[in-house]
């Protein structure tokens, strides 16, 4: 590990009540994969057992097969895929984690982070656990399997009573899908219908692929529990503030998906055009940075009036740049995956867009290509705010020293990426764009803490008394 705690960004999917439970489920994780292109796994129940793989790698490589998903069989299914994080990967820590809980076997599958994951499980081992992973997700079924309550469903609200932090999660059970989103929504989860069958996944795009309906948002706060006798809600929890990440809107979703009712592409485009209008630069050519700056960069160009082209071009064969563990790998990653276009910037001045800066490896690299390629001015406009505060909710942003808006100011920014000017999103643009009037500073509307330090819940394993020997616990296990 590298010294920054568990974290993960992950897809979740699960059915209930459909024949091709496990291929269907296989699909709606190939449309989540940029959600995590590390592993993935499915867990199915055929009626009599849980049945359960899970691979290192994409879903395609693995999932795609007549003999693996003959070995998933089953009516009900469970899937997630895993974002690589900080630290060595391992088969183990793979989901859906599953156990055999007393009253039956439990499957699990987590999208977001725990913020007390460590404190939690520091207890839990000293009352004689045994974790068999490193991932804050093992705690939640821990906390399960120790319930005195005598149904599943309540058994995971006891649990997930005593955690804080974000979270989607998909649960199997011999009889039952259960869904579960965090109390204030920092993550998110759908749910679909696909010919009467009721479908839960992190993003609508994986209701599309396999041709379900979007039913609704599970809601902050609320359990969804899918039997044969359909679906339930509960909301156990007492109400809080509801604040979606906006994380979500401006890298992690996928442009097609409809995130909070509101589409993500139609948003990314406002946050170019915000943007254009808060910081315009006479310039020949907008040029975004593929494939995240594309809708912002088009929003610009049309704000601005300016031609958009592809001067940069992609690779798609390589994997999302920041998902790599190492940073050598990642600055490898940023050559191998983007190529200047060197007819649409060869003496232009251009408006280079991208959807964030975290710490600028990506930014530099590009920033030289174009340059490189003969262009005669670079102006890098970012399409959100600073990233100034780590995250611990899944997002998977560095440790607050590496964050390149938080070592230098804008100018220091400026001269370190190499650009002739450089402008961010303002914090009011971003909440404009997604239609608000304004951050409600007391009450804010969203998950923000990246740009403004506004953290939504306690960090209890950063900030506890305990930190350092739990961290300390969890580097022998790994
Ligand atoms: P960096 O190179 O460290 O400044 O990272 C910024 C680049 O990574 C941008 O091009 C983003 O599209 C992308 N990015 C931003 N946030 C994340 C994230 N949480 N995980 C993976 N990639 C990200």
């Amino acid at each position: 590990m590298e010294g920054d705690t568990l974290r993960e960004e992950c897809g979740v999917f699960g059915v209930y009540g459909h024949e091709d439970a496990a291929a269907l489920t296989a699909l709606g994780l190939h449309a989540l994969q940029h959600r995590g292109q590390e592993a993935a796994g499915i867990v199915s129940y055929d009626g009599s057992r849980f049945n359960a793989e899970r691979r290192m790698g994409l879903v395609g490589d693995h999932f795609s097969s007549e003999k693996m998903i003959n070995r998933l069989a089953g009516n009900a299914a469970i899937g997630h895929n895993r974002y690589s994080t900080t630290g060595e990967t391992m088969l183990r820590n793979v989901q859906p984690l599953f156990a055999d809980l007393w009253g039956g076997g439990f499957a699990i599958g987590h999208n977001g982070n725990l913020t007390n994951a460590l404190t939690l499980r520091d207890q839990l081992v000293r009352d004689g656990a045994i974790f068999q992973s490193t991932s804050d997700t093992e705690t939640i079924l821990q906390l399960v399997a120790r319930s005195a309550k005598p149904r599943i469903v309540e058994r995971l609200v006891d649990a997930l009573t005593q955690v804080e932090g974000a979270y989607g999660l998909v649960c199997l059970t011999p009889k039952k899908l259960i869904g579960a989103r965090d109390p204030q929504g920092i993550r998110p989860l759908v749910m679909g219908d696909l010919n009467g069958c009721p479908v839960l996944a992190s993003e609508t795009c994986a209701l599309d692929i396999i041709g379900a309906h979007f039913v609704r948002e599970i809601e902050p706060g609320e359990i969804v529990v899918c039997t044969e006798d359909g679906v339930e809600s509960h909301k156990p929890f007492p109400p809080q503030p509801c604040r979606p990440c906006v994380f979500e809107h401006i890298y992690f979703a996928r442009p097609d998906s409809i995130v909070g009712g509101k589409s993500v592409y139609a948003v990314r485009k406002e946050f170019g055009a915000q943007l254009a209008a808060e910081s315009h630069e006479d310039a020949d050519v907008v040029i975004p940075v593929p494939d995240s700056g594309v809708p912002s960069a088009l929003g610009y160009a049309e704000k601005a009036g300016l031609p958009f082209e592809l001067g940069l071009i992609r690779n798609h064969y390589v994997g999302r740049t920041f998902i790599e563990p190492t940073q050598q790998i990642r600055q490898l990653g940023v050559k191998l995956k983007h190529n200047p276009n060197r007819a649409m910037v060869e003496g232009k001045r251009v408006v280079l867009v991208d959807d964030s800066v975290v710490r600028g490896t990506t930014s530099i690299k590009i920033v030289q290509m174009i340059r490189d390629a003969g262009a005669r001015e670079v102006h890098l406009r970012i399409a959100s705010p600073p990233i100034t505060h780590s995250d611990f909710y899944g997002i998977d942003t560095p440790d607050q020293s590496k964050l390149l808006a938080h070592r230098f100011d804008l100018e220091g920014m400026r001269s370190y990426i190499g650009v002739d000017s450089l402008a961010f999103l303002t914090v009011e643009g971003l909440y404009k764009a997604l239609g608000y009037e304004a951050r409600d500073d007391e009450h804010p509307q969203l998950t923000d803490h990246c740009f403004t330090g506004d953290y939504p819940t306690p960090l209890t394993d950063r900030d506890g008394d305990r930190a350092g020997a739990q961290l300390s616990l969890l580097a022998e296990i790994a």
